[in-house]
């Protein structure tokens, strides 16, 4: 059964280029959508919850950031211009999650590092993705250079 609709995540960083190539390729061979998504951490949860400061100002700046990153992918990736991009805020696992089940995705597409423990096979978020996740999920290996 060929996938229909295949969801990448990306983390923005330069080490997305394997995994959204992995994702393009698979899109090609089984005619699939393609879907991007990228998702914003609030700030405060990054600081665990309590953080007696106004962090909407930073917060703005890291999504402009995000933004003009996603813009310089879809320069890149002129395919990724007619696929849907998508930006949003919250926790990676929740997000990409609920967009998987939003939008009938079978294939959720991310990198994994191997650092330490199951990160010796997956990256904490890509474990985390593959937990609960409603579709398959590829984890494409990142090999530090
Ligand atoms: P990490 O566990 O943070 O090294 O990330 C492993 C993989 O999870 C990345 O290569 C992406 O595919 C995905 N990922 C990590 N952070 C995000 C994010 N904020 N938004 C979407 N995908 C992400």
């Amino acid at each position: 059964m060929p996938y229909n609709h295949i969801l990448v995540a990306v983390d923005l960083t330069e080490e997305c280029d394997p995994v959204i190539h992995r994702a393009r390729e698979l899109s090609v061979s089984n005619g699939a959508t393609l879907s991007l998504v990228h998702i914003v951490e609030p700030m405060a949860m990054a600081f665990g919850g309590d953080v007696p400061m106004d962090l909407s100002q930073l917060q703005q700046q890291q999504f402009d950031q995000a933004k003009e990153r996603l813009e310089q992918l879809k320069r890149k990736y002129t395919e990724l211009e007619s696929a849907n991009c998508h930006l949003t805020y919250g926790q990676p696992r929740q997000e990409i999650h609920l967009f998987a089940k939003e939008n009938n995705c079978d294939l959720i597409v991310v990198g994994s590092h191997g650092r330490h423990g199951l990160a010796l096979l997956l990256g904490s978020t890509a474990n985390d993705v593959l937990h609960g996740a409603p579709c398959d999920v590829l984890a494409v290996r990142l090999i530090k250079s």
